[in-house]
């Protein structure tokens, strides 16, 4: 990582949409039902160049998948979606465990005890873990305590790496979680436990990325994860989700992002294997 950028992947939603996804359906079912769509996407992404696939897990704890009624298949759907992603990568390509927020609240705001949650990202661990992923990536979190219960339940049932990405809310006095937790509370407290690898993912545009990548790169030597969504979405009346960042807008702040500090890059919501493609001809300029 010191030596180079590594290169992520971009959306799975959007990109199982475009394959006939039906939404609110459990996405994870399709590691199961469809493994092929899943597998197609990702040979897509390894194909522009990413050098790691997130796996089609993201919504994949029990929590989140109980809202489907698979809450006992949790281990199943993950298992099967690290070993989709295993399955396609070829020398020196990873596959990283999506681990996305439950999608509650921890008391007092919600009704879930830090307990829970823990158990809930555990089974979730454990089933990417034995599916074969080489690292886990606790993404896209607006509660740093419920990150950390991530980080728990992941540590208890496995040895792998565990990276930690936080989704922020540009407001005018900078940039805090939903749960109002600042970039340097994040970025210490992450650390200060030993996260390996952290950084930011969803939410911002890939201009505002930039800006939060230099804070985050005042603030710490670790290597910095940056995966900026394609701008603002929106739904037209046909009920199709577009976003406001066109992929030469998008990759416009791909150098900034690079040159602020960030190790690891990608792309978040909206961001295609066009997107991605884009940003390997990027890395690859930078190398020569
Ligand atoms: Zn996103």
């Amino acid at each position: 990582m010191k030596k180079r950028i590594v290169l992520l992947d971009g959306g799975m939603g959007t990109e199982l949409i475009r394959r006939g996804f039906p939404q609110g359906e459990c996405p994870e079912l399709w590691n199961v039902e469809k493994p092929e769509v899943v597998e197609a996407i990702h040979r897509s992404y390894f194909d522009a160049g990413s050098d790691v696939v997130l796996t089609n897990s993201f919504g994949g704890s029990r929590i989140k998948v109980s809202a489907h009624g698979l809450e006992k298949r949790c281990y199943e759907l993950n298992h099967a979606a690290a070993q989709i992603a295993k399955e396609v990568k070829k020398e020196n390509e990873f596959v990283a465990g999506s681990m996305g927020p439950t999608g509650k609240f921890l008391r007092p705001q919600g009704e879930y005890s830090e307990e829970e949650f823990e158990e809930a990202y555990a089974e979730q661990a454990k089933g990417l873990a034995d599916g074969g992923v080489d690292f886990l990536l606790i993404e896209t979190q607006y509660d740093l305590r419920e990150a950390f219960c991530a980080l728990r339940g992941a540590r208890r049932v496995c040895d792998l790496p565990v990276f930690v990405t936080m989704t922020y809310n540009h407001v005018p006095r900078g940039f805090f979680t939903l749960m109002g937790n600042s970039v340097a509370q994040c970025v210490k407290e992450l650390e200060k436990n030993g996260v390996p690898v952290l950084g930011s993912n969803c939410t911002l545009n890939s201009e505002e990325m930039a800006d939060l990548v230099k804070i985050m790169r005042g603030l710490t030597s670790l290597p910095l994860i940056a995966q900026a969504n394609a701008g603002k979405p929106s739904l037209s009346t046909d009920g199709k989700v577009s976003y406001s960042q066109g992929p030469e807008d998008y990759i416009r702040f791909i150098p900034r992002i690079i040159e602020n500090g960030a190790n690891l890059i990608g792309g978040c919501c909206g961001t295609d294997p066009e997107y991605i493609r884009k940003m390997a001809e990027i890395i690859k300029i930078g190398k020569n």
